[in-house]
């Protein structure tokens, strides 16, 4: 039996049509109740362009309320939305096209000559946002309703191990995530999130829908810049924002020794490993840091650490949603307290599977629960602590290292800003660790190696330090190692 709720947008515009749904940083306000205006009436000038039921549409935009209107008008052509992100090549947009069975493509203003030759080539119907506001509408009715089974949207992993595959999105998928969110931080009607993500992966995008969901205000930027998103908390009484490690550091650089307001409540921490200092720095600042684990996979977060154990539980993801669970496996055995393993997780946010990729489905699904490929353990009490990837693990003379440790220890050290380690081949060792850090002043190797002795096990101590302007990292400024990997390689050689 199918599972049918009215379409939360239509819902929302019934509910609270003129509180507001999206404010950008130029003072454009819209409401619900425009925001559904606006997105019925894109539905059916998309229509005109012919798409059929199902069909899946391309978007190859930045953030933008154009953006955001044109995946809430493919939800009301029960259309699935594929997000692209715009900061691929024209081989690899060519390429998530095929994967991902694109059948039409709408794209942002600025992206006319990309769109236009990835529609060539590939003989899909091509239109720019501006194109299809001038489309004449069908006179059709859009449909009022969803389908919680069905499809709503598909976006890639972050490629950060590798060529990214196309998860699938239901729309129960996004609803189980916002609510089990709601449950967990709590929801207020004061509540305004900012959304500096870029839409196009799902830490962004679940903001979005939480909006519609929950009837809760939006601040929309384009991009993260840390002057934008730090005077949107001190001065547009912004209470949520989500960031990645790097972009909390900018943040709490320009925050210097000032405070956030009391109304700011939250500052979700995810997509990456936390590093100790940072923590430490956020804490002595009173920012409201509260670390959460997820992934495309899991629709964004899937364990997040309460804000009332924030301190005590300091570098810990916490515990799994309400309605997810999440265990420990290693070698076909689950895994005991403080045990590290494979974190493996179920619950109604995790996706069906990435889109035909029947090889990747079988590995990484078994019995109901996803095998993330992340290595972790659960303490005494129950909380989660992502030690790190098992694809980046290195083992060197048969010891295991976590880079995640080390580029801790390095990030110790305030002259050195970033910090990025990854394994290289040695004819003694098999492996040995090798770091590559952004610096903030001017520090000597001997220094730096000096301190990593001092906390580190010798096996662990990176062999070579590389200065370097910037580390390789993706559209949420996630760290690259496969593409550290390669620098390394390169250094070797
Ligand atoms: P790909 O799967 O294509 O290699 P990706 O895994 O980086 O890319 P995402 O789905 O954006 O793509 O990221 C999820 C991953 O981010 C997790 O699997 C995990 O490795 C990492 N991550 C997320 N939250 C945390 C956290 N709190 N601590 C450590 N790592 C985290
Ligand atoms: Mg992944």
């Amino acid at each position: 039996m199918s599972h049918i709720m009215e379409h939360w947008l239509e819902k929302r515009a019934h509910l609270s049509p003129h509180d507001t749904a999206i404010e950008t940083v130029t003072g454009e306000v819209w409401t619900f109740r425009q925001l559904r205006d606006a997105a019925c009436d894109l539905a059916k000038r998309v229509a005109s362009i012919g798409p059929k039921e199902t069909s899946h549409i391309g978007i190859l935009s930045n953030n933008s309320v154009d953006m955001i209107l044109h995946f809430f008008a493919c939800t009301y052509l029960q259309c699935p939305a594929v997000f692209f992100n715009t900061r691929l090549s024209i081989a690899e947009l060519k390429q998530q096209c095929d994967i991902a069975d694109v059948e039409m493509l709408l794209t942002a203003d600025q992206y006319h000559t990309i769109g236009k030759e990835l529609a060539d080539e590939k003989n899909l119907p091509h239109y720019t946002f501006r194109e299809v506001k001038q489309c004449q509408p069908l006179s059709i009715s859009v449909a009022t309703d969803i389908d919680l089974d069905v499809v709503c949207s598909m976006m890639f992993t972050s490629g950060t191990t590798g060529i990214p595959k196309a998860v699938m999105h239901t729309f129960n998928n996004h609803w189980s995530s916002a609510i089990s969110s709601a449950l967990h931080l709590g929801l207020y009607s004061s509540d305004k999130w900012l959304a500096c993500l870029p839409l196009f992966h799902i830490g962004g995008l679940s903001i979005v829908i939480k909006s519609v969901i929950y009837g809760m205000p939006i601040y929309l930027l384009e991009t993260f810049d840390e002057k934008q998103v730090h005077d949107a908390i001190m001065y547009q009484q912004v209470t949520m924002i989500s960031v990645v490690a790097v972009t909390c550091q900018r943040l709490l650089h320009v925050l210097g020794d000032q405070r956030y307001p009391d109304t700011f409540r939250c500052m979700l921490l995810g997509g990456g490993p936390a590093p100790k200092s940072l923590l430490e720095q956020a804490r002595e600042k009173e920012v409201p840091i509260v670390q959460t684990y997820g992934m495309t996979e899991t629709c964004s977060q899937i364990a997040t650490l309460s804000a009332s154990d924030a301190l005590r539980k300091l570098g810990s993801a916490g515990k799994a949603l309400f309605p997810a669970s999440l265990q420990i496996w290693q070698d076909e055995k689950q895994q005991s307290t403080g045990q590290i393993g494979e974190i493996v997780v179920r619950g109604p946010m995790v996706t069906k599977g990435y889109y035909q990729r029947p090889d990747a489905n079988q590995s990484v699904f078994q019995n109901g629960w996803l095998y993330t490929g992340d290595v972790g353990y659960v303490d005494d009490e129950g909380f989660l602590y992502v030690v790190d990837r098992r694809s980046d693990l290195i083992i060197s003379g048969g010891e295991n290292i976590y880079p995640a440790e080390v580029e801790d220890v390095l990030l110790q050290l305030s002259a050195i800003n970033e910090a990025g380690v990854v394994g290289i081949k040695n004819q003694t060792w098999g492996e040995v660790p090798i770091a590559f850090v952004v610096l903030s002043e001017t520090i000597d190797q001997e220094t730096i190696l000096s301190h990593c002795k001092k906390n580190l096990a010798s096996f662990k101590v990176p062999k070579q330090i590389h200065f370097v302007d910037d580390l390789p990292r993706n559209a949420t400024n996630k760290l690259q190692r496969h593409r550290l990997k390669e620098w390394g390689t390169k250094h070797q050689a």
